[in-house]
């Protein structure tokens, strides 16, 4: 059967466990017939390597931190190691967030410091455009760049400097959507209900925006399944989205749309 991601080749940027929102979309990807790459950093580089083989297919595993211009600068290179001089890139999907959970996050957003929240936009919010610059020269004219928020309209109980490192992340992905568009990039946010992952574990006080959904989510909402979240990208991703950039399409159970 035809997969919507069919002769695409998509890089995805930030998986480290199987239980990340990258694994679960490079799952999805491929079972939509893409050829997929992945990417990690530092020290978990040979956990990826691991969890990589239970993919349907293992890709190949890059190293990539979002915050080092050396690595940003060989990633082309790197893309054609594996795929070959001729190598493009239809999508790129950031899934990639940081902020000190002991400074920023669990009730410390009068107390954060400035240095930990420079590092949480920078690794956050600023590299969706470092990742997407670093992409541009593999992109044919057109390609879809997918990233993943929590919701940033609103403040939310612990998430707190996350919470602004996402607005800038929402913002981020609006100016690149203007300045990508002309070359035919799409550029668009996923905003997921609370997903349980490494990430999200970090979080203190995680459980309480968790059992919000619990009780407000129209469609209810099940904190292990990523498979929704998964497949809103991958359909961003292909060519069913041809006219959509600077959106944010949220996946959360409905949640978003309530007021009470
Ligand atoms: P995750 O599995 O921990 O994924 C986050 C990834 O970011 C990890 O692979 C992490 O690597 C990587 N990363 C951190 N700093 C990096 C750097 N400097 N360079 C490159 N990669 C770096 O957690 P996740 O929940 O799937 O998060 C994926 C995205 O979804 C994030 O943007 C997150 O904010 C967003 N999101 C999550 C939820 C949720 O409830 N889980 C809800 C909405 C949106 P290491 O593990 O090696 O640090």
């Amino acid at each position: 059967m035809a997969g919507i991601l069919d002769g695409k080749t998509i890089l995805v940027a930030g998986v480290t466990m199987d239980s990340s929102i990258g694994f679960a979309t490079a799952k999805v990807a491929q079972e939509q017939g893409a050829t997929v790459l992945i990417s990690n950093f530092g020290r978990a580089l040979g956990i990826t390597r691991r969890i990589a083989k239970r993919l349907p297919s293992t890709p190949p595993v890059l190293e990539l931190d979002v915050t080092d211009d050396e690595h940003l600068a060989g990633l082309a290179d790197q893309v054609r190691e594996h795929l070959g001089d001729d190598a493009h890139l239809d999508g790129v999907v950031h899934s990639i967030a940081y902020g000190n959970p002991e400074t920023l996050l669990g009730g410390k957003f009068l107390t954060g410091p400035w240095p930990d929240v420079a590092q949480a936009v920078q690794v956050s919010a600023y590299s969706l455009k470092a990742l997407a610059m670093a992409a541009q020269p593999l992109m044919r004219p057109g390609g879809s760049i997918v990233g993943l928020t929590f919701d940033a309209s609103v403040a939310w109980p612990v998430y707190d400097w996350m919470g602004v490192a996402k607005a800038a992340l929402e913002s981020t992905s609006r100016y690149l959507a203007r300045d990508l568009g002309p070359d035919g990039i799409r550029v668009n946010l996923v905003a997921a209900g609370p997903l349980k992952t490494l990430a999200a574990k970090a979080i203190p006080g995680f459980e309480e925006l968790d059992a919000m959904w619990a009780t407000k989510a129209p469609l209810g909402w099940d904190n292990a399944d990523h498979e929704p979240t998964a497949k809103a990208v991958v359909a961003l991703l292909s060519d069913f989205f041809p006219a959509t950039s600077g959106e944010i399409v949220h996946v959360d159970g409905g949640f978003h749309a309530m007021g009470a």
